[in-house]
Order: C-alpha cells, then sequence, then structure tokens
C-alpha cells in the first residue's frame, strides 16, 4: 500500500508481552536449566538434553560449510575488521593544572551475543556483533541461539573463528534470562549484545536493570532521499528489501521530483505500506528524516557528499548508488542498528559497545587553587570528611 504522507508514529511496542515475558525470565531465575528444558518444549517444540554445544558437535557442524558461504564469510570478515579496528579507541593520557589524568579503555570480560533463530537463520548476527566483542579484546564470548536439530554450519564456522567459549542451543526471552542471571549450564555474561523478536526485546529490556544491553533492535527501518538524477529501480528494490524482515517495517522515500516518486511507486510490490512524499527541496527531506531518526538513511542524490553534513540523526548512511543492504552484509559497519527513533541518542553496534572507559588520576602535585575549590564545595554540600580528607594532604 502506499501512502503521500509521513507516517504520524511507529507501531512498536513490546508492553503487550512484558508480563508473560516477566514470568519467564522470574522462572530461570529461580529454576535454571529445568526452565530452559521446560520452555524449548513449550516455544520451540524441541526436547534438549545437553544446554551448552560440545566443541566437537559446533566443529562437526562447521566443517559441513558450503565453500562458497565460508569464502563470503571469510571476506566478509577482513572486511568487518577493518571497519572496527579503524574506530577503536586508543588509551589516552593528559593532564592539566599539574593533575595527570587519562582514560584506559577496558574490555568487557563476559558478553553475550544473541543469535535470533526462530524463522530464519542470521549467521551474518553474529559476525555483526562478534567481530567488534574480539576487536575490543573481549575476553569470553558466549551465543545463545534457537537450534533445532543440528547447528547451522555457518553459524558453527563463525563461531570457531571468534573462538566463542560456549554456544547455548536455546533461544527466546528464556535464553536473555539465562545469559543474564546464569544458570547450572549457562554462564552469566556482563552484557547482552544482539537482535531479537518481541520476546527477546522485551527480556532485554527486563534485565537491562542488571546486566548491560546494547539496545532494543525492533523492526527495520529505511528512509530514502532521492532526486531527478536517482535510478527508480534501484530505490524500489532497496524499499522492498529492507521490507522483507516484517511488515511492520517503516518504508519511507522522500524527493523533490514527483516524477521519481510516481516511478517508484509503479515498481513497488504490495506486501508492505510505502510511505512516499514529495518535499520542497532536499534539504527539507532530510530535515525531516533527522525527526524520524531512522535506522538506515539512504541519501541517493546528485548531491550526496554535500548535503552529509546536515544529517543528524539515522543509524548508518548509505550514500550516492549504494544499496543500504550491503551495511546488512558486508560493507564494514555493523548491522545492529538503533530503530525506533533510537538514533537520536546511540549508534549502531561497534567496538565501543565493548569497551568501557576507566579514568585515572594523579594529583600528588596539583595545582592549590583545585584543592582549595574541592574543599569549598565539599563544605557547601556538607561533606567535612571529603573537604578534610583533600585538606590534609595539601597544607
Ligand atoms: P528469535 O530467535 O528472535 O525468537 C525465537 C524465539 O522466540 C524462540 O526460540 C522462542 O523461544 C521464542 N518464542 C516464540 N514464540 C513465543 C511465544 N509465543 N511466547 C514466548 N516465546 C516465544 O527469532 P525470530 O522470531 O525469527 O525473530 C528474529 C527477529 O530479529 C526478526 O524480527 C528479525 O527482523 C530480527 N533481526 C534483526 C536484525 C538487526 O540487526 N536489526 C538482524 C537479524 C534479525
Amino acid at each position: 500500500m502506499i501512502k503521500r504522507e509521513l507516517p504520524t508514529r511507529r507501531v512498536q511496542s513490546f508492553s503487550q508481552v512484558l508480563d508473560k515475558v516477566n514470568e519467564i525470565v522470574e522462572k530461570v531465575r529461580k529454576e535454571g536449566d529445568r526452565a530452559l528444558r521446560e520452555f524449548a518444549l513449550q516455544f520451540d517444540n524441541v526436547k534438549l538434553e545437553e544446554l551448552v554445544l560440545s566443541e566437537e558437535q559446533v566443529a562437526n557442524a562447521a566443517s559441513k560449510i558450503k565453500p562458497e558461504v565460508k569464502g563470503a564469510i571469510d571476506e566478509i570478515w577482513d572486511q568487518l575488521v577493518s571497519f572496527h579496528e579503524l574506530i577503536k579507541p586508543p588509551s589516552l593520557g593528559g593532564g592539566s593544572k599539574n593533575v595527570e589524568y587519562g582514560v584506559l579503555w577496558r574490555p568487557l570480560e563476559r558478553v553475550g551475543i544473541y543469535v535470533p533463530g526462530g524463522k530464519k537463520s542470521y549467521p551474518s548476527t553474529l559476525m555483526m556483533a562478534g567481530i567488534p566483542a574480539r576487536i575490543a579484546g573481549v575476553e569470553e564470548i558466549h551465543v545463545a541461539t534457537p537450534v533445532k536439530g543440528e547447528i547451522d554450519p555457518a553459524i558453527a564456522y563463525i563461531a570457531f573463528k571468534l573462538r566463542v567459549k560456549r554456544v547455548y542451543p536455546v533461544g527466546g526471552a528464556q535464553a536473555i534470562a539465562a545469559l543474564a542471571f546464569g544458570t547450572e549450564s549457562v554462564t552469566k555474561v556482563d552484557k547482552i549484545v544482539g537482535p531479537g523478536n518481541v520476546y527477546v526485546q522485551a527480556a532485554k529490556f527486563i534485565v537491562s536493570q542488571e546486566i548491560g544491553i546494547d539496545g532494543i533492535e525492533g523492526p527495520t527501518e529505511l528512509v530514502v532521499i532521492a532526486d531527478q538524477t536517482s535510478d527508480p529501480r534501484s530505490i524500489a528494490l532497496d524499499l522492498m528489501a529492507q521490507g522483507e524482515h516484517g511488515s511492520s517495517s517503516l518504508l519511507v522515500l522522500m524527493s523533490n521530483s514527483e516524477e521519481l516518486l510516481n516511478k517508484v511507486a509503479e515498481l513497488l510490490n504490495d506486501e508492505n505500506e510505502y510511505y512516499l512524499v514529495k518535499t520542497e527541496n532536499l534539504e527539507t527531506a532530510i530535515e525531516l528524516a533527522n525527526k524520524i531518526a531512522p535506522e538506515h538513511l539512504s541519501l541517493y542524490t546528485s548531491r550526496s557528499r554535500e548535503l552529509l553534513h546536515l544529517v543528524k540523526n539515522a543509524g548508518a548512511i548509505t550514500l550516492g548508488n549504494t544499496p543500504p543492504a550491503l551495511i546488512d552484509y558486508s560493507a564494514g559497519p555493523d548491522h545492529i542498528l538503533p530503530t525506533n527513533g533510537w538514533a537520536r541518542f546511540r549508534g549502531g553496534v561497534t567496538v565501543y559497545d565493548f569497551l568501557k572507559p576507566v579514568s585515572y588520576v594523579n594529583a600528588e602535585k596539583v595545582d592549590k587553587k583545585l584543592v582549595k575549590a574541592a574543599e569549598i564545595l565539599a563544605e557547601y554540600e556538607g561533606f567535612k570528611h571529603h573537604a578534610k580528607s583533600i585538606g590534609v594532604r595539601y597544607d
């Protein structure tokens, strides 16, 4: 269905499943492995004996990977490594007013990656979460993914390449709870990263009171900004490609050319809702896109580079005639991206999700003015021991 105006709001909520997911999460907290087995039977129709795949099982499955898929993974691997190596922050040190200070970027110790697998298999997602974790220097990577029968050979191969510590054949909200609290078989982690369906997202939201999460990744979003020079066929394909993720995807095209909008409209299928909107000029389109803060923004115009600096809110931007789907697989930047307006305050998954800045200070020779200022403010806030502990040292 085609609409000629922008959507008024995004329909994306897990509130209707929160109570149910809370029960799942609490049962896993109390009953551990027993609850995981029960839920696997109930929701996935799987009788799970072992809750950890053995190294042999993973290696066996990995050996069954098709050569062309293995080649594709190896090719993409290097590209993702290059991107995350580029943005990995160095530890920095400096000083002012005779205080030596700095920041040490320290990796998280244990991370859980959720790889969705209810309806389809997503080896690409394991790479997108696992590679930045490895580049950051995370000590232990644990993976949870629903498995029916044998694990997907591509997921097994990537797990092997990532030197994953353990793979748990468990999915859904129960897998998130297990990673957050630990069970007899599942190791408790410091942070969970990865997308998933509404139950997985609700569970991440619940456990985020106790451990780190990367964000809540909901249905895919694409905003394309194009002009009369853009190819309508490519645009229609890009919109339909992101529509493949499901009927709740947000698919928008804005252009200053009515002719282009009409041509694209003729090429779209009726499987999704598409919003095709005429704007007075491209600058207005970018202003509107900034308000939407989409997951993917395609700047496909003759002036893309020049307009780039006007973009404030977007998960990832493709410039010119670049398919947004290339980011989903092999361009370099991550495909685990913020949705539902979260691009206003965070970006896609990067090495930063697996690092934390630990600051340090040596102020033995600190400027006396800073000592006095600290004492005054501590007294003002009523913390006399704070003031004294500072004052006595520098008399
Ligand atoms: P999933 O692994 O997220 O969920 C499957 C699990 O949901 C099952 O194992 C089951 O335990 C649980 N479940 C199913 N029905 C349930 C019910 N009625 N009650 C409680 N639990 C239930 O796999 P999925 O369902 O295929 O969803 C994957 C999602 O992840 C899709 O929406 C897809 O678009 C998204 N995704 C996003 C990205 C991204 O980077 N943004 C990447 C890959 C996938």
